[in-house]
């Protein structure tokens, strides 16, 4: 029998950008139906991310940061999703980026935001890791945190699962269609199931093929392939926290 029901927020696509809106509305009260096409997200949220570094976003975006880094901390001390607290280092390699992280500790303590500058000796002895001749200067910043790609979104759907009655989770659910109503929106499922809610909002990543494809076939928007590698174990080569360089810095 094909299911149908009513709430007030239909998210789909479970990785970080509808989890958290789906999380955002939960606390607001609201019902919310989270719809994943796969059994368990497996996207971008599970293969790249990781580094929560609001000290490289600008304007209303550092707040954010700020906020999002506060919201995986809040969530970690009720139930572990693999925050890790310890810090971001910027290293400069060369003149520009030395100048780079200089105009970056002056935004930063214009903002009171906590950073430290440190030598490439205080590199080596607390990165000892590091190739100490390219760290010609690095700016820490003690109050970022990592967390693993391959843990976070699965703890953190099991702990709003846990924790808000309101949230029907249904992975393993592709939405194939997605309307307004007389109601608000309308979604269809793959296995012809029909919701309803005064909202939907779609998260779905860089899967422009099944919903509004001519929208995103006239929207310019090229998709390209940029993807994280994981290593062999090497349990020798202690490197905590995040570590940004080259042209990563250069990019903020
Ligand atoms: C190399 C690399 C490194 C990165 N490092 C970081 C980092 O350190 N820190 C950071 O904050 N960000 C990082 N990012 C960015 C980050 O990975 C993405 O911004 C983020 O994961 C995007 O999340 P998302 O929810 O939009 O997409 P996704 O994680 O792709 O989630 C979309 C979900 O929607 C589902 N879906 C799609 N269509 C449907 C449908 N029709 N019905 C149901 N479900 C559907 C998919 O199955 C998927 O699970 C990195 C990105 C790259 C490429």
């Amino acid at each position: 029998m094909k299911r149908t029901k009513h709430v007030d927020l239909i998210v789909v696509g479970s990785g970080a950008l509808g989890t958290f809106h789906a999380y955002h509305a939960l606390q607001s009260g609201l019902r919310v139906l989270l719809m994943e096409m796969d059994p368990r997200p497996m996207q971008a949220t599970v293969r790249n991310f990781g580094q929560v570094v609001p000290s490289g976003m600008a304007g209303r975006w550092f707040t954010y940061g700020l906020r999002s880094t506060a919201i995986y901390s809040e969530i970690q001390q009720t139930t572990d999703i693999s925050v890790r607290n310890n810090g971001s280092v910027y290293i400069a390699s060369n003149d520009d980026e030395v100048k780079l992280l200089h105009e970056l500790k002056s935004i930063m303590d214009d903002r009171n935001y906590p950073t430290e500058l440190l030598s490439q000796e205080s590199c080596a002895h607390k990165w000892p890791a590091l190739n100490k001749s390219y760290c010609r200067e690095a700016l820490f910043f003690p109050k970022e945190v990592s967390v693993e790609p391959d843990k976070l979104i699965h703890r953190v759907l099991a702990f709003m699962q846990e924790t808000f009655e309101l949230l029907d989770y249904q992975p393993a659910t592709t939405v194939i269609e997605c309307v307004p109503s007389a109601q608000g929106v309308q979604v269809v499922t793959h296995a012809g199931d029909t919701f309803t809610a005064e909202k939907a909002i779609v998260c779905s990543g860089n899967e422009f093929r099944i919903l509004f494809p001519d929208h995103f076939r006239n929207s310019g928007i090229i998709v390209s392939k940029l993807h994280m590698v994981r290593t062999v174990p090497m349990p020798e080569v202690a490197l905590p926290g995040n570590i940004l360089t080259g042209l990563t810095i250069r990019r903020y």
